[in-house]
């Protein structure tokens, strides 16, 4: 009798076994702590609302009564846990989605277009890396449940593959990268140049280029810039085909094929 009880014993632990090793339900518990360490590792307070709903299909992130809230498929949550054998799956869709709210795409809902969803990509990619995932378990979300031709509001899966990998990268080479004020410009910026109507600001370097920065920092090097051959003016520069003149006061002139002269900007030194 006793015999009976410890093999029966037996296959009780068997069953269990065979149960944890086809995964198990991402409860609201994993999703409520997949959420706050995720907005843990991006240095916010935790004040995000994070809710189960069955009538949508993925999840979403929106803002409601000045909460912002994610609401997940549990079902979708645990079925692409389970078929990835790994929580990252389901980490790296409420990522994404936490991407939204964080990129400020929620404060003015619309229709997400491709970019609104590859920058979110990026930043499940960044978060991820910073969290311990490894690339692979990064990817695995959008290698199960990525579309493989793009729809109307997300990209195709290898582009969505690439903004998650650049996202993943750029985590990593912040952790290997010098502290901050070492950094140096990467170029000497001699005058800084606003053109009317234009919220950009360009720059002259020492090299005689002009340079755009990007939102990565990324300095962008076009056109040229010379010494003014006439004596009332500094500098004349030219990007786009066309010439523009610096005068005595800093005021930046184009000159149109009919000869009339339009003063479009300004050029100041640094
Ligand atoms: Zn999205």
């Amino acid at each position: 009798m006793r015999f009976i009880f410890l093999i029966s014993l037996f296959f009780i632990h068997l069953v269990n076994h065979a149960q944890d090793s086809l995964g198990h339900d991402f409860s609201e518990e994993s999703a409520k702590r997949a959420v706050f360490n995720i907005v843990r590792y991006s240095g916010l307070p935790p004040n995000f609302v994070t809710r189960e709903n069955t009538s949508i299909k993925t999840a979403i992130a929106f803002i409601q009564k000045d909460q912002r809230i994610i609401e997940y498929n549990p079902e979708f949550l645990s079925r692409i846990s389970n078929k990835s054998e790994t929580d990252w799956a389901a980490i790296s869709i409420l990522a994404h989605e936490i991407g939204h709210h964080l990129m400020g795409h929620t404060l003015n809902p619309r229709k997400y277009g491709p970019g609104d969803e590859l920058e979110c990509d990026r930043y499940s990619g960044f978060i991820l890396a910073k969290m311990g995932a490894t690339l692979d378990e990064a990817l695995v979300a959008i290698s199960i449940a990525g579309l493989e031709q793009a729809s109307k509001t997300h990209p195709e899966k290898t582009a969505r593959v690439q903004a998650i990998t650049l996202g993943y990268k750029s985590a990593m080479s912040l952790d290997a990268s010098p502290p901050l004020e070492l950094l140096e410009d990467q170029f000497e910026y001699t005058h800084k140049i606003r053109f009317d109507g234009d919220p950009n600001t360009y720059y002259f370097t020492s090299n005689m280029t002009i340079v755009w920065l990007d939102e990565y920092a990324q300095a962008i090097e076009f056109g040229r810039v010379e010494i003014h051959p006439k004596s009332d003016y500094t500098f004349k520069f030219q990007f786009n085909e066309a010439w523009f003149h610096v005068d005595l006061a800093s005021g930046i002139w184009s000159i149109t094929n009919y000869g009339v002269f339009m003063k479009i900007g300004r050029c100041d030194a640094l």
